[in-house]
């Protein structure tokens, strides 16, 4: 969804406390490649789904809690007549200034973090068999990586991640592409996850693969169940 915000650490401190009583499992891929859908399905079969990019999306929305701060900060020229972040200006100014970048993040990690545990801890007060969550830079934390225990990656070629990018957020490619540079590699991604789901197919290939990992999850959550 968004793509100028980045998660950091912060977002999976605070979460340590739900280790080893229900599944804890890490959705990411790169931009474009089918987390928000995979997500949904998820959600649709029962998971409870902490979806970071649509939280972060969220605050900056009209009336989103970041809002005010961003307004202070960066002046009123950067939100738009609904009262939502200009995210074209914005994506515009932090990619060439990391300072501003730092600031903008300053302002929406603590908010993202905040809502982050807020999701997970309903969801868990309401029977969620297992949690996933999804995060676009997931694999580039480590504090992530140490608190899921199964990483799930979504891949597809660049090339399908960009014309989906292109279609989707109406970006011209060279800033679908300065994200995916921004990004680890896809084999990086590759390299440490636990499961991959190919979504290079249609949409009911990927129902059915999104459905075997469902499957797979709660007999984890099971095993857990059993052990403790
Ligand atoms: P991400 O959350 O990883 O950035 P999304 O889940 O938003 O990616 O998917 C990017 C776009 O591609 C969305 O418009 C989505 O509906 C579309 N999409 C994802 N997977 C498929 C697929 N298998 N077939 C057709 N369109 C897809």
């Amino acid at each position: 969804m968004s793509t100028i915000h980045s998660n950091t650490h912060t977002e999976s401190s605070d979460l340590s406390g739900l280790k080893g009583q229900l599944p804890l499992v890490g959705l990411t891929g790169g931009i474009g490649s089918g987390k928000s859908v995979v997500s949904d399905l998820l959600g649709k079969l029962g998971a409870g789904v902490v979806d970071t990019d649509r939280i972060a999306h969220q605050i900056t929305a009209p009336h989103g809690l970041a809002i005010p701060a961003i307004e202070m900060q960066f002046g009123r020229g950067y939100i738009d007549a609904n009262g939502a972040l200009d995210r074209s200006k914005m994506r515009t100014l932090v990619f060439g200034n990391p300072d501003a970048r730092k600031t903008l993040e300053a302002i929406t990690h603590p908010l993202i973090r905040q809502e982050t545990i807020k999701q997970a801890k309903d969801l868990v007060a309401h029977g969620a068999p297992y949690l996933g969550f999804a995060v676009p830079l997931l694999i580039e934390s480590m504090s992530w990586r140490s608190l899921i225990d199964l990483l799930v990656v979504v891949d597809c070629p660049e090339e399908t991640q960009i014309t989906r990018v292109m279609q989707r957020s109406n970006l011209p490619r060279e800033e679908v592409e300065r994200v995916l540079q921004a990004q680890a590699t896809r084999e990086d991604r590759l390299a440490v996850a636990d499961v991959v789901i190919q979504n290079q197919g249609s949409l009911t290939t990927l129902e059915g693969e999104v459905n075997l990992l469902h499957q797979k999850i709660l007999k984890i959550q099971k095993d857990l169940l059993g052990s403790s």
